[in-house]
């Protein structure tokens, strides 16, 4: 199984950081978690096209997490052949569906263009959306995935997925702060990958709206806590608030080691670690 950050920003506008969204890949099945700024770019600096995803997880509908939703879902459509094309299958919490809709009618008009101006494009993207409750599995291609509760109130519902190539088990957290769910997510699990933010930081900067994001996401060393308590061997941090600069990462993954005592992953946009090697 091989983890890939494929952004590691915020909703802070970053020239070296595209938007929050991850890569599990395994035994050919490609899963695409959460769907921020300039994902499409990040996902074939990864080594993959659209078209290459099996699925897509979203753990919450802040809007970092799903801005370049519609670029997946048209680049995934026009990219496809049109006799191999399977829907494009999304999964998320409810409101979903929705949100979905919504993206297809921003694109009603480019969707007429294409499919007029080609001959061998005769439908919309074909979607297969499906809102997930906590508790809930499902298999995607080879990947087995569990939905567990996240806490990002006041943003409700927002869930994490942890998902099994049934060597490797890794929980992509999304954001929000520890909670008991997400520590019953964790136990026994190889990997988590939780968006942090620096609390000594954001405490310095006197503007209140960003200080609101305070009470809803994870500092670091809470993430890193969070990781110790479960037992997890790999801690993997992403969508820094704010940015560290490039290279600036290694203060970040000392807040953390005093908490943690596994592997320690920060890094920049398409880090990426493979737990089989
Ligand atoms: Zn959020
Ligand atoms: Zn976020």
């Amino acid at each position: 199984m091989k983890i890939t950050l494929l952004g590691t920003g915020s909703p802070i506008p970053d020239p070296n950081r595209a938007g929050p969204s991850s890569l599990v890949s395994s035994d050919g099945s490609v899963l695409l978690i959460d769907a921020g700024r300039g994902v499409v770019t990040r996902l074939v600096g990864a080594g993959y096209f659209p078209p290459m995803l099996t699925g897509v997880l979203l753990t919450h509908l802040h809007s970092d997490h799903i801005s370049d939703l519609n670029d997946i879902i048209t680049s995934y459509w026009v990219m496809s052949q049109p006799d191999s094309e399977t829907p494009l299958s999304i999964w998320g919490p409810p409101g979903t569906i929705k949100l979905v809709q919504h993206i297809l009618e921003m694109l009603q008009e480019d969707i007429h263009y294409r499919i007029t101006h080609h001959d061998d494009l005769n439908a919309a993207p074909r979607l297969n959306v499906v809102e997930v409750a906590p508790g809930d599995v499902f298999t995607v291609g080879t990947l087995s995935v569990k939905v567990g509760e996240t806490d990002h109130r006041p943003v409700h519902p927002s869930v994490a997925f942890r998902i099994s190539d049934g060597v490797h088990d890794v929980v992509m957290a999304g954001d929000g702060i520890p909670c008991d769910t997400l520590d019953e997510l964790l136990v026994g699990a190889d990997a988590y990958v939780q968006t942090v933010l620096r609390e000594d930081i954001v405490k310095m900067v006197p503007v209140a709206r960003l200080q609101d994001i305070l009470d809803y996401h994870s500092t670091v060393e809470q993430a890193a806590q969070t990781a110790q308590r479960a037992g997890i061997k790999h801690l993997i941090l992403t969508h820094y608030v704010p940015a560290p600069p490039p290279g600036g990462e290694a203060e970040w993954a000392a807040a953390a080691k005093e908490h943690f005592s596994g592997n320690l992953v920060v890094g920049p946009d398409l880090t990426s670690i493979d737990l089989n090697a």
